[in-house]
């Protein structure tokens, strides 16, 4: 891990408010904001438009392996772009939040996209969302925060978003997979926000870094 720069690791199960609070923080700290979810889904909406089966791990790598993925930084935020084409609304798709977690479970995936995220950290102060941030990405540091809600409030969040997503199923994929499963890393702080407005969430989470030896 880099010696200069720091990173905070949030991760937890899809809707459960993690991007909002790590938007949040990253505009409260200075800090850059990266999505590692848009990674995955990015690779897996790429093989999609290939006509590629999402389940065919042989034919996702060989596809990866001709992929240019550009990961960058614009208003603070992680941008990611392959074969040059700017990835946006488009990875949130309903077939790209079905097929994405099958994408996500090949290990050579994770590895490519685990080397681009930690080079972030070369260049930025950043924190960093997903299910794996403070487990394997940047297990060293000390800031890590597990933001989780009820299957309930997380199905009708995205409802309410107007996106087809089986969050349930999703979170059964990633939590289950031999390869870096989603869980609380250790050292981890727990939120839970199902009650909490996303204003409380958020000094939650400040409060929780705080706790963690966050320094301004
Ligand atoms: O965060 P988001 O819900 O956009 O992530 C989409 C999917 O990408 C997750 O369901 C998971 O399968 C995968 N993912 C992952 N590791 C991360 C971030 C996301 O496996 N660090």
């Amino acid at each position: 891990m880099s010696q200069t720069h720091r990173a905070v690791a949030i991760d937890g199960p899809a809707a459960s408010g993690k991007s909002t609070v790590a938007k949040r923080l990253a505009e409260s700290l200075g800090l850059v904001m990266v999505n590692s979810g848009a990674m995955y889904r990015a690779v897996t909406w790429q093989v999609l438009q290939e006509g590629i089966d999402p389940k065919n791990t042989a034919a996702v790598l060989e596809a990866m392996s001709r992929m240019r993925i550009d990961c960058d930084v614009k208003n603070s935020l992680s941008t990611i772009s392959i074969n040059d084409r700017l990835l946006t609304t488009e990875i949130r798709s309903a077939g790209v939040n079905e097929h994405v977690s099958k994408v996500a479970s090949i290990p050579e995936v994770r590895d490519s996209l685990v080397t681009m995220q930690r080079d972030y950290l070369g260049e930025y102060d950043v924190v960093m969302e997903g299910r794996d941030i403070g487990s394997v990405v940047f297990p060293d540091t000390p800031f890590k925060l597990y933001i989780s809600a009820s299957e309930e409030v997380r199905a009708a969040r995205r409802a309410k978003e107007g996106e087809t997503d089986a969050v349930a199923k999703r979170d059964a994929e990633d939590s289950k997979r031999k390869a870096s499963p989603l869980k609380v890393a250790e050292g981890s702080i727990v939120i839970d926000s199902s009650d909490l407005t996303i204003e409380d969430t958020v000094d939650a989470a400040r409060e929780a870094l705080i706790k963690l030896g966050w320094e301004d």
